[in-house]
């Protein structure tokens, strides 16, 4: 369930959507709704993130002291398959309602 959230909130504030920006801020709320801050995810995903993404030093995304990062349980990688899963119901849905809208239109 939180997956679900934390993969539809961010699409969804990185504006990834839709056009309709009420639906993107509705979506991008799915975070707050579990228990984080969209406002706050913005800042240190989209501004601090992806301008600097794994430059060691300035990505806020890297938190570890251990620079071997690459050892992973097997939660981690079951957690990873999951997301993967999520992501690609994500895209199957985003595509749904692309076919819907378009069979709806003619
Ligand atoms: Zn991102």
């Amino acid at each position: 369930m939180a997956e679900i959230g934390v993969s539809i909130q961010h699409d969804a504030n990185h504006g990834a959507y839709s056009r309709n920006t009420v639906l993107e801020y509705m979506l991008g709320t799915t975070l707050d709704i579990i228990g984080a801050s969209s406002f706050m995810w913005k800042q240190q995903h989209v501004v601090g993130h992806h301008t600097y993404t794994n430059v060691d030093g300035l990505d806020p995304d890297i938190r570890v002291k251990d620079a071997d990062v690459r050892t992973t349980s097997a939660l981690a990688s079951i957690s990873g398959v999951v997301c993967c899963l999520v992501n690609l119901l994500s895209v199957l849905w985003v595509a749904l309602g692309v076919l819907t809208a378009q069979a709806e239109s003619t």
